[in-house]
């Protein structure tokens, strides 16, 4: 019988079981405590997350743990400081690289809903591009870096002191994936990264003397499309982080999907170990091709493999895959059990802590109702993930690597998910016309609203006040009734109608005063989602948010948002834009089943969004909006799967979309403004009229959709919602103009809408209120010069 396998952890939730850090960080920031006592938290809630994973019995413990982001962890310690913070030291200068005016850019991490924070490569912190090579390969060649290794050093004594000396494995972002996440660098990758290696392998050198007993390097990037052609920086790359870190064992971390072209090389990269995702991301149409790659190609006989078997992704338990993958494996022959370590798909910073706190009876009125047991069952947080790792481990090695005495049930699993492919509409028997709307464009739009050149409008949102904010607390605390909510929300959609009427904006809204989250607030009245009391996932820096569990079919109990449009509506002759969220979005931003696809979840939320599409209908809307700013995120990190992604993604929309009659105005509103290679899919939605963030693109976005021909209705964004900042009438107009000047829609002005870039929930009423006189000023102006 062989011995146990052995076990890893390549991150873990890194806020606290109650949120400790989130409230210290808001703490410390609003001035109402010292840096030592936000230290004293962060370091409580990392040790406690070390001492969990060294209580389930994890052998090589990831040293996981942040004060905001590991990118800027990563940017502090290299020292690759933008100049405009060189003033700064310590947590001021992190803080103010994380926060406020000046801050890094954030975007979302690989094809997560986990912001980072984008590093700054440019000349002034890489130093100039030279043609002498050997400065280059130097000594950081010209790099302006201002090292700071106490940050990871500090991190490892203390899990040294908390785990022992020989769990305590300190994490690092790798080099490669560090300069592939940053912005700015005119250098090529390799020479960027070769600038920074002389720095990686001094602290790889510490590390080392401090006694860590392998050293994690994550790179994701290698799971992308572009990781394939990484081959060369890599080598190199890694070549001399071996050599520096001497008799220190390696461990290369990659995660998030296969490394698909990039394994054969990958694996052969001179590191002592190699961890890789076996699941991919929850629901993906095409499962990890890891097993296969490693069937295919072997594993070298001289590194330990990492294999990720427990998803890290999901908020399911394991149901016998985990094992499953395991005796193939072994089975394959493709590496043999001593040099196996059991591990997660992904680094568990992306479930909630522990799926026990959900249990716990509640302890506030506003608690949401407990999990139903029979659920709870077959649910599993980061720490029950961490306790799988070990058990999975443990029964891997235990019936030996031959035998299966499940009876073959594992096999099924195995086979089932293999399986699982597309299933979106085969498996859902939905009629083919459901999926287009009535008439081509060209015909319905003479049947909708017509309105003047340059027709003003709004994202949806309104500003989100403490006030309304209040009101939701009451209602749920039962300070208010049902009844009185509603009066007082009413009186919420009463004055943002009437502001807009006075402002004289063409299309109205009722402004979403009645959500608090635009993925909760449909969830929460759909069947087949569950909304947890404590599952806290950190989206970036202090902010959490608690994903919804897709736990059933998902189904439609009833009109959501008929009555605010009714409300809105009695208060105006104006058209009112009906206002829903789309099913990518609200999948995206949700942890999805595991037993049927992504896709055909989509396609449920779709059926349901449908019938609240006809019931807005109903009650007598003739535009609405449905908001998909998710459908970019969700691309899967291999191009070659974006195909599949986007056609289960944008037939979703066009089943949702798909039941309003001609004469009604469908309009859609994307949050990015960088699309250009999906045009096809944005045009295959078919809506109406297509809303984007736009301000701060320099028309980059109007070009490629002028370029691509797109035909119809389009709202670029004419300024930034992100700042106080009002923008100028003149400011507007010529944003306005530039439109007319890109040539698209060749002079159908009425169909080039002048709107913001995105919902004002986050701005207050005053700048809100002159911002939006201006641009209706802006467009009255533009109209009356054609
Ligand atoms: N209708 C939403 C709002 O205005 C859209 C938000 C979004 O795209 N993220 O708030
Ligand atoms: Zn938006």
């Amino acid at each position: 019988m062989a011995a146990k396998l052995s076990t890893s952890t390549i991150g873990f939730p890194r806020i606290g079981d109650q949120r400790q850090l989130k409230f210290a960080m808001e703490s410390f920031f609003k001035g109402d405590s010292s840096e030592a006592e936000l230290l004293a938290v962060a370091h409580k809630v990392q040790s406690d997350a070390w001492a969990l994973q060294k209580a389930a019995g994890i052998a090589l413990i990831g040293l996981d743990g942040t004060l905001y982001d590991q990118v800027l962890d990563t940017v502090t310690w290299l020292g690759a400081i933008p100049p405009r913070f060189k003033g700064l030291s310590g947590l001021q200068r992190y803080y103010a690289m994380a926060r406020g005016g000046t801050a890094l850019d954030m975007s979302k991490f690989f094809d997560t809903n986990y912001h980072y924070l984008v590093p700054e490569l440019g000349p002034d912190v890489l130093g100039p591009a030279t043609a002498d090579a050997a400065a280059a390969n130097g000594a950081g060649g010209g790099a302006v870096l201002q090292p700071d290794f106490s940050g990871p050093l500090d991190k490892l004594a203390r899990g040294q002191a908390v785990v022992g000396r020989e769990h305590a494995v300190p994490i690092l972002i790798g080099p490669i994936t560090f300069v592939a996440l940053s912005r700015g660098c005119e250098l090529p990758l390799g020479e960027a990264v070769s600038r920074l290696l002389p720095t990686y392998c001094a602290l790889l050198q510490q590390l080392a003397a401090a006694g860590a007993p392998e050293v994690q390097l994550h790179e994701p990037v290698l799971a992308t499309s572009a990781g394939a052609g990484m081959r060369a920086e890599c080598e190199a790359a890694y070549g001399r982080l071996a050599q520096a870190a001497g008799s220190m064992p390696l461990h290369l971390v990659t995660y998030y999907d296969d490394l698909g072209a990039a394994y054969p090389w990958a694996v052969q990269l001179p590191v002592a170990a190699v961890s890789l995702d076996f699941l991919g991301p929850p629901g993906a149409a095409v499962p990890s091709q890891t097993l296969a790659l490693l069937k295919q190609h072997g594993f070298p006989a001289d590194k330990r493999l990492g294999a990720g078997v427990v998803d890290g992704r999901s908020v399911w338990k394991d149901d016998g895959t985990a094992l499953a993958m395991l005796r193939e494996l072994l089975g394959s022959g493709a590496v043999s059990a001593d040099r196996l370590v059991v591990t997660s798909s992904a680094p568990l910073q992306h479930l909630p802590y522990d799926l026990g706190l959900e249990l716990e009876a509640p302890k506030t009125p506003e608690a949401e109702p407990h999990l139903p047991p029979a659920l709870a069952a077959r649910l599993g947080f980061a720490k029950q993930k961490v306790e799988e790792i070990v058990a999975v481990a443990g029964l891997a090695a235990s019936s030996g690597a031959a035998a299966d005495d499940d009876g073959g049930r594992g096999q099924q699993l195995l086979l089932r998910q293999r399986e699982r492919a597309e299933d979106h509409r085969a498996g859902l028997n939905i009629a083919e016309e459901l999926f287009s709307r009535p008439q081509p464009y060209d015909v319905r739009r003479g049947q909708q609203l017509q309105l003047h050149p340059f027709p003003t409008t709004t994202i949806g949102s309104f500003p989100q006040t403490a006030e309304v904010r209040r009101l939701r607390q009451q209602l749920k605390s039962g300070r208010l009734s049902q009844a009185e909510y509603e009066g007082l929300i009413a009186g919420h959609i009463a004055h943002a109608v009437g502001v807009q009427e006075a402002l004289g904006i063409d299309v109205l809204v009722h402004g979403e005063a009645e959500r608090t989250d635009m993925v909760e607030y449909f969830g929460m009245q759909l069947g087949g989602m569950l909304f947890t009391r404590a599952g806290w996932v950190q989206s970036y820096g202090s902010r959490c948010v608690r994903p919804p569990l897709v736990v059933d079919d998902i189904s439609y109990r009833g009109p959501m948002t008929c009555w605010e449009y009714k409300v809105a509506s009695a208060y105006t002759r104006k058209p009112v834009k009906g206002m829903l969220t789309g099913p990518v979005t609200i999948l995206n931003w949700s942890f999805p089943r595991k037993d049927i696809s992504r896709a055909a979840q989509a396609m449920q939320l779709a059926l349901a969004l449908r019938q609240e599409v006809a019931a807005l209908e109903a009650a007598g809307c003739s535009i609405i909006q449905v908001d998909d700013p998710a459908l970019r995120e969700g691309l899967p990190l291999k191009r070659e799967r974006w195909a599949s992604y986007l056609g289960w993604a944008v037939d979703a929309f066009r089943l949702c979309t798909g039941v309003a009659a001609a004469g009604t105005q469908v309009v859609t509103h994307l949050c990015y403004s960088d699309f250009d290679d999906i045009l096809p899919a944005i045009d295959r939605m078919d809506a109406d009229v297509l809303t984007i963030e736009n301000s701060r693109s320099d028309n980059a976005m109007m070009a490629a959709l002028a370029a691509a021909g797109y035909g119809r209705d389009i709202g670029p964004g004419v300024y930034d919602v992100h700042s106080p900042v009002v923008p100028s009438v003149e400011f507007i107009k010529s944003r306005i103009r530039s439109f007319v000047d890109s040539g698209i829609l060749s002079g159908r002005y009425d169909r080039i809408w002048v709107n913001p870039d995105c919902g004002l929930k986050t701005r207050g009423w005053p700048e809100t209120i002159a911002a939006l006189r201006n641009m209706v000023e802006a467009a009255a102006q533009a109209r009356a010069e054609l």
